[in-house]
């Protein structure tokens, strides 16, 4: 499949805009994402391990303090591993499947002492092999973790770069797999953190504020919005004075 003009030219101007609004330093530790305060306070790929594993099936605000509330007594992958597994569970309680994520936590810790020394591997291949660990796990730890570029696609980013013409993809899985072939590489590292926030601010999944979005030209989801419908009807409007202007002159 190959990219339109359109759409290429349009990436450089989506990607600008919310860097502007969202990191206009274009520093991935100035980020609100529970991960980006993360490695604002440690650059540690343990961190944003353990902290990924936590956000599955959960609000970014309960990862968050999940993942403050145990990295304060638990840190190391010596920490967790032999930790109690009820003091787990109690730590990272506000996280959803709280007490099967504490087992697969500790579970990945021991993992990660036994094979790799108690340090994260830092590939895709090898963190693919890790308990717990799909793709946009991996992708995360590499991302926020190593600072390699790649392109974490969770719900967010999938339904922004859908609604933003990028895709046309119905799963994260595949809509990863378009814009690694669409998105220029430049633009990998922040991806994951610009799409996040603008989802969470502006593109809600329901009732998104497009009055202060700057894609409303193209977005495919805007016509369907009330705007969108207001202002098609405006345009329309006009045309139906003009025929009845019409019809009036010829009675
Ligand atoms: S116009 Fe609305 S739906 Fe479309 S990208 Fe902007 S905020 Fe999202």
């Amino acid at each position: 499949m190959t990219t339109s003009a359109s759409i290429r030219e349009r990436i450089p101007f989506i990607m600008r805009d919310l860097a502007r609004r969202y990191l206009p330093a274009g520093d991935l530790r100035q980020g609100e994402t529970a991960l980006a305060k993360i490695v604002a306070e440690r650059e540690d790929p343990f961190l944003v391990l353990i902290s990924t594993i936590l956000s599955q099936r959960t609000r970014d605000e309960m990862t968050e303090q999940a993942s403050q509330q145990l990295f304060a007594k638990y840190d190391t992958p010596q920490g967790i591993a032999h930790a109690d597994r009820g003091d787990l569970e109690r730590l990272i309680k506000p996280v959803g499947f709280y007490r099967q994520k504490a087992g697969q936590i500790q579970k990945v810790s021991r993992l990660l002492l036994e094979r790799h020394g108690g340090v994260v591997p830092g590939t895709y291949e090898e963190l693919i092999e890790l308990p717990q660990v799909g793709p946009k796990t991996a992708n995360c730890v590499l991302v926020y973790g190593f600072g390699e570029p790649r392109i974490p696609t969770d719900t967010n980013v999938h339904r922004v770069s859908n609604r933003l013409g990028l895709v046309r993809t119905k799963a994260p899985e595949a809509t990863e797999q378009r814009l690694v072939a669409t998105v220029p590489k430049e633009y990998w590292l922040l991806i994951n953190e610009l799409f996040i926030r603008f989802g969470k601010d502006l593109c809600r999944p329901i009732g998104p504020i497009c009055p202060r979005c700057s894609f409303t030209e193209f977005c495919r989801f805007y016509p369907r919005t009330k705007w969108g419908k207001a202002t098609r009807r405006a345009v329309r409007r006009p045309q139906v004075h003009r025929s009845r202007r019409r019809s009036l002159s010829h009675d």
